[in-house]
């Protein structure tokens, strides 16, 4: 009797996880912040520091003390392409260079 019951004690989990119904399919978390494949880059020979990179996209650049634009984030997150873009165009001496990878 006593065999019975170890033996039960073993098999009675298998079996729950066996007929426990299946547990729906979760999809992996998504990232909130997707990433592109585009790198960027400030020539401080070119940038005159008058900010508009920096208006236009401050989570990207920033103006440091000796009036050049530098990149805050080499690789920006995909929701922050359309101003790194829009900084590119803006900025009066071209001197932000986007590479896509
Ligand atoms: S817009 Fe161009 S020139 Fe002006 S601070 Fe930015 S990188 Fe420099």
């Amino acid at each position: 009797m006593h065999a019975l019951l170890i033996c039960m004690e073993r098999v009675a989990p298998l079996a729950m996880a066996l007929t426990a119904p299946a547990k729906p399919w979760i999809e992996p978390k998504q990232s909130v912040a997707r990433y592109i494949a585009m790198k960027v880059l400030v020539d401080h020979k070119l940038c005159e520091g008058n900010g508009r990179c920096v208006e236009v996209a401050s989570e990207v650049f920033e103006l440091r003390d000796d009036d050049h634009s530098y990149v805050r984030v080499e690789r920006p997150a995909a929701n922050l392409s359309s101003n790194v873009r829009l900084a590119a165009s803006l900025c009066p001496r071209q001197a932000i260079r986007i590479i896509e990878d």
